[in-house]
């Protein structure tokens, strides 16, 4: 790991981050579907997991990240792969939101969106691509795309010569959730050697790109990736080019934003101030839709425990008392257990078939906190809480969504668990195992909360059009 350069965060006066989204639309949503779905239980009620989505909140993370420390200075360019919902490319094409793809079926989707951006407003960042999907981005008009190796020169020179090409560079990734520069990324001592073959090939490079891991969880990671950014820019002067472009790819999460944001600006204002005239962009996939999406599931089977210990089981904390299987698992929505190493938190929407207390709706977003489950419950006032264990659907044992979690107890068979947070890397990558369908999505534009009424003027003012 090379030095990393100082930072020094300070706090800016910029209190408007992390302000948190209208929660209202998205619950009033879930409960009336569920409610819908608890009153037809007498013609055998449909009990199937659903999401619902609140284009509200993603518009909420567009401002935020405009409003931020680098909001006036950093473009946006939506990771489709977090999370690729028609929806959710719509509303961010409208909110002057570009593109970050990585596959011809990601681009061609965006491109042929209603509200379809010009091809100069996608970058296909995927270092490494089948050869047939750069003659596609040709084809498309798509000409910024990452590389890290050389063999993907000559791919380029072969199949796009005109490309304009960006470097992904290795950077540091060992305090993020998923460590991307395990597989891509030029490391520093290459890049040179990298830029003269490009020359020799008179390829157009333009700039640096890299990606600090996603979920990351320290700041000086970024600090260090800009530091080593400015260092290529150094050697690309040697190699005969004039760099104007940076991108600083995603990592981000709202609950850290504040921070992070503080820091990009700070090791922007240091190695690349305004004045140069380098471009910055980003491309931050789970900042811009995780809250948007809350899950309900519903609770199909119930067992007492395996190992359930019988006779001092309120001493005994570490083991689940019950075990609730549940309509969406590790095959479906929550493959972002095992891809995205995410922990998810579970609450009651209903209770003994009754409709939980509004009280038990989590803070929205919910707080990064492993020990979350059991501050809502005893903080909920739900005081006879039970430990159980949650598990998807599917015949495999690996299907399991929580093995430890505190659930009030007289939650039966036929009840509804919410689970918050849920936009990133969930719906993208389930499939259907054993035969259980992925989850469907019911959309609010935000209700009549400030940011629905916003969503809904957008939507309309495109309609008319
Ligand atoms: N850009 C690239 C190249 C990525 O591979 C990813 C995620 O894998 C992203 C952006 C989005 O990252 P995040 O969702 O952490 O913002």
């Amino acid at each position: 790991r090379l030095n990393p350069p100082p930072v020094r965060a300070q706090r800016a006066p910029h209190a408007v981050l992390n302000t948190p989204v209208s929660d209202a639309a998205v619950h009033a949503l879930v409960d009336e579907i569920v409610a819908q779905r608890m009153a037809s239980a007498a013609e055998g009620h449909d009990e199937s997991a659903f999401f619902a989505a609140d284009l509200g909140a993603i518009y909420d993370a567009v401002q935020t990240w405009r409003a931020s420390p680098i909001g006036d200075r950093v473009e946006l360019f939506y990771a489709v792969k977090c999370n690729p919902s028609p929806m959710v490319l719509h509303l961010l094409s409208l909110l002057g939101t570009s593109f970050d793809c990585a596959s011809t079926a990601e681009f061609n989707a965006v491109l042929a969106l209603p509200s379809a951006p010009s091809p100069d407003r996608v970058i296909f960042a995927n270092p490494c691509k089948p050869a047939s999907f750069i003659r596609n981005a040709a084809a498309a008009g798509v000409d910024m795309m990452t590389f890290d190796n050389a063999d993907e020169l000559h791919k380029i020179k072969r199949a796009h010569p005109g490309a304009k090409l960006v470097l992904r560079i290795l950077t540091d990734d060992s305090k993020s959730l998923c460590r991307l520069g395990l597989k891509f990324g030029a490391p520093l001592d290459t890049c040179a050697s990298l830029l003269a073959l490009a020359k020799q090939l008179e390829l157009n490079v333009i700039g640096v790109s890299f990606h600090v891991g996603s979920g990351c969880k320290d700041k000086a990671q970024f600090a260090d990736a800009v530091w080593r950014a400015k260092k290529v820019f150094g050697m690309a002067e040697k190699a005969g080019y004039d760099f104007k472009f940076l991108d600083i790819g995603g990592g981000f999460e709202r609950e850290t934003f504040a921070d992070m944001s503080e820091v990009v600006k700070e090791s922007l204002d240091l190695y690349f101030p305004a004045e140069e005239g380098v471009r910055v962009i980003a491309e931050p996939g789970r900042f811009l839709v995780s809250s948007a999406f809350t899950l309900a599931t519903s609770i199909i089977a119930r067992r007492r425990a395996l190992d359930a210990p019988a006779a001092d089981a309120a001493a005994d904390t570490s083991s689940p008392e019950v075990m609730y299987y549940i309509n969406d698992g590790v095959y479906g929505s929550f493959n972002c257990i095992m891809f995205d190493h995410q922990i998810v938190h579970p609450y009651p929407l209903t209770i003994g078939a009754e409709p939980a207390p509004s009280a038990a709706r989590p803070a929205f977003p919910p707080p990064p906190n492993v020990q979350l489950e059991r501050d809502l419950t005893v903080q909920l006032g739900y005081a006879d809480n039970e430990r159980a264990s949650v598990w998807g659907p599917t015949c495999d044992s690996i299907d399991c969504v929580r093995s430890l979690v505190h659930l009030p107890r007289g939650v039966e068979v036929g009840d509804w668990i919410g689970w918050g947070e849920m936009g990133a890397y969930t719906l993208c990558a389930a499939s259907t195992f054993n035969g259980f369908d992925r989850s469907p999505v019911h959309w609010t534009t935000g209700g009549d909360t400030v940011n629905g009424r916003k969503v809904r003027a957008v939507l309309d003012a495109f309609e008319q059009q």
